[in-house]
């Protein structure tokens, strides 16, 4: 429980998906056995759906390198033939390249999918940004962009169907027209068939939470944007509804620019 990658903006920080976080890292040794209970039993009723891997915990982070987990759920998923979405900031996840290609092959689509989607495999690539030094301070965890963008690309080359998350773009760091267009364009670049861009989020007024830990470090690192962020979040966790609306229409205007598509499906 708890994410190693610790990046500064993340979510489960001061939010109801972090209900269960703990003080220092927990490493949930039993989920492969749960996983193997839960599969076993839809798999035999027919109930397929695709599995999300890393929407509130990254499943490569350092630790998985000796203990395998992610690979053991992997496994499991395998066997049951069930379609899953890796996210991930990760290149370690490079090292289960044969096993998602297995995956892709036998996974079994849910109805609403057949006939919309070819794969049962989604590899999916996080970014907040592709500033190199905006990637050192708020996601010291993760592999570079550089090195991200390389494993995206030996997906792209081996068949898989793969993406970007773009999320949370950071206010006045990272979302404005020109990083955009620079980061959806590499991100085309590097061979994703899409792109999900999405706002950042702020919880919580303790120590640990995200909004408390993002603030301090726009006040060591970007003093000039402090004030302005703070008054973003002022009433909400959210930014408000005119800036979603810009942000949206600018990555979809980009997304038309390199030919890349903004959803999934
Ligand atoms: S990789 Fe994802 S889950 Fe892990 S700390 Fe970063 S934002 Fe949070």
């Amino acid at each position: 429980m708890g994410c190693a990658l610790n990046c500064t903006y993340c979510y489960i920080h001061g939010s109801v998906y972090g209900g269960e976080e703990t003080s220092v890292l927990q490493v949930k040794t039993n989920a492969p056995e749960v996983l193997y209970k839960q599969l076993k039993n839809r798999a035999r009723k027919g109930e397929y759906g695709f599995i999300g891997l890393g929407s509130s915990t990254d499943p490569y982070p350092p630790m998985e390198k000796e203990l395998e987990i992610t690979r053991e759920l992997l496994k499991i998923i395998y066997r049951f033939k069930f379609p899953v979405n890796v996210n991930t900031k990760s290149t370690l996840i490079l090292r289960d390249m044969e096993l998602l290609k297995k995956i892709d092959e036998k996974a079994v689509l849910p109805k609403r999918f057949q006939g919309k989607l070819d794969h049962g495999m989604i590899v999916s690539f996080s970014f907040s940004t592709v500033d190199p030094v905006l990637v050192d301070i708020f996601e010291p965890g993760a592999s570079t962009v550089e090195e991200r963008f390389g494993a995206m690309k030996k997906f792209s080359d081996e068949g898989f169907l793969v993406g970007a998350n773009l999320m949370p773009v950071l206010p006045f760091l990272s979302d404005s027209e020109e990083h955009l267009d620079e980061a959806i364009g590499k991100i085309k670049e590097y061979g994703a068939n899409f792109v999900l861009v999405a706002g950042l989020t702020l919880f919580g007024d303790k120590p640990k939470d995200c909004k408390v830990r993002y603030y301090k470090i726009l006040e060591e690192y970007f003093p000039e944007v402090l004030e302005k962020t703070k008054r973003m979040f002022k009433d909400s966790f959210a930014p408000s509804r005119d800036y979603q609306a810009v942000l949206h229409k600018r990555s979809e205007r980009i997304c038309r620019k390199y030919d890349i598509k903004s959803k999934i499906i």
